[in-house]
């Protein structure tokens, strides 16, 4: 695993006018707007990584025989840039997110990059693009480096010998909209599998999206949201929803609330999210534990009154609260529907470390500029 972490500075010559960018950030969406600059780096498996570039944003030129194309061997991670009070930068626990570009890049025979060259990466375009961060609590800057295979070739008795590494970056809005966050009504998936053991599940590629579109579609034709996956084998355990994890909060009189996230089993995406939520919870007087839940038992917790709250999390919307529920079969709500005051506890808390208005004693936050 060579690296060289000199990126050559190639500066746009034409950024886009301030004013115009100032239009953009006013409101801008998610996914929509890309800053001025991008970051590129090879890997061939003679050089290893090389040629480290800042450059303009703009196209890439490959063949048609390009091997991602035809083989999906493509990895990405999601992470955001925040504006703090005092006009100063930060990312939010960033080495987890190079930590788990491994992971992904490991199951999909694809080259590992030192943790500190992706990191170094982001804080290049962070800095060089730092006008583009908009200010205001739920906006940030959205981070999406990711990984291709370049190969010229049809070939796929090995893995391609070339790779693209890229970061790009969008400002962005909370994903499901800035405010005060609305109930989700979800869709029990019992027809498609996101995920399998031994499979693709807890790595970020772009394949597990490609398979997740039609019962994306499935869920939008019966009213509802999102999708929720269910294992493969029984159809009945509860995974994740779309591509957030799932908390439920159980509450009982006199006892500390509690909230459980499905366990890691490898057909989940482990959350940078979900796991700053288990760490941050028992801080707040809530239990917080890894365990499952049957849709039964989710749909009979609801009607008995113990599970009060669903939320989904990740880190493009934060924290969604869930409201109801569907399926082929049924349909429940989930408390009255409205977002639960624990989930709002959390939101709230969480978007604080990420902003800076509150503490922050696990060290999660990393200044850039
Ligand atoms: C990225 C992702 C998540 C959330 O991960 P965060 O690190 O919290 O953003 C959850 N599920 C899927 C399928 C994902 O791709």
């Amino acid at each position: 695993m060579t690296a060289t972490t000199d990126f050559e500075i190639h500066p746009a010559s034409g950024p886009l006018p301030a004013a115009q960018r100032a239009a953009v950030l006013e409101d801008p969406g998610f996914g929509q707007t890309f800053t001025d600059h991008m970051v590129t780096m090879r890997w061939s498996a003679e050089r290893g990584w090389h040629d480290g570039r800042l450059e303009p944003y703009g196209s890439f030129t490959l063949e048609p025989a390009t091997s991602v194309f035809h083989y999906g061997q493509a990895m990405f991670e999601g992470m955001k840039a925040y504006r703090q009070h005092d006009g100063s930068i930060t990312l939010f626990r960033p080495e987890e997110n190079a930590a788990r570009f491994n992971a992904s890049a490991r199951r999909m025979a694809m080259p590992e990059l030192p943790p500190e060259v992706f990191v170094e990466s982001l804080e290049l375009l962070v800095s060089q693009d730092r006008g583009w961060v908009p200010e205001g609590a739920g906006r940030s800057l959205y981070l999406r480096p990711f990984m291709i295979a370049t190969d010229p070739a049809l070939g796929f008795t090995h893995p391609s010998r070339t790779f693209l590494f890229c970061v790009v970056a969008s400002p962005a809005t909370a994903y499901f909209g800035g405010g005060p966050p609305t109930s989700l009504t979800v869709w029990l998936s019992t027809s498609f599998t996101r995920a399998v053991r031994g499979g693709t599940g807890f790595a970020k590629t772009g394949g597990n999206y490609a398979g997740a579109f039609a019962a994306g579609l499935e869920a939008t034709a019966h009213g509802c949201d999102q999708v929720v996956w269910l294992d493969a084998m029984e159809h009945s355990w509860v995974e994740e929803m779309g591509g957030m994890n799932l908390f439920f909060v159980f509450a009982r009189e006199g006892a500390r609330p509690r909230l459980m996230t499905p366990a890691l089993t490898g057909t989940l995406l482990p959350g940078i999210t979900r796991d700053s939520l288990l760490r941050l919870a028992p801080r707040l007087g809530y239990d917080a534990v890894e365990g499952q839940i049957s849709i039964d038992e989710w749909r009979e917790e609801c009607a008995a009154g113990t599970l009060t709250e669903v939320f989904a999390c990740g880190t493009a919307a934060v924290i969604a609260p869930v409201g109801a529920v569907r399926s082929e079969r049924e349909c429940w709500t989930v408390g009255d529907g409205r977002p639960g005051p624990i989930t709002l506890r959390l939101r709230e808390e969480l978007l604080g470390i990420q902003h800076g208005s509150a503490p922050d004693p696990d060290g999660w936050v990393r200044h850039v500029c």
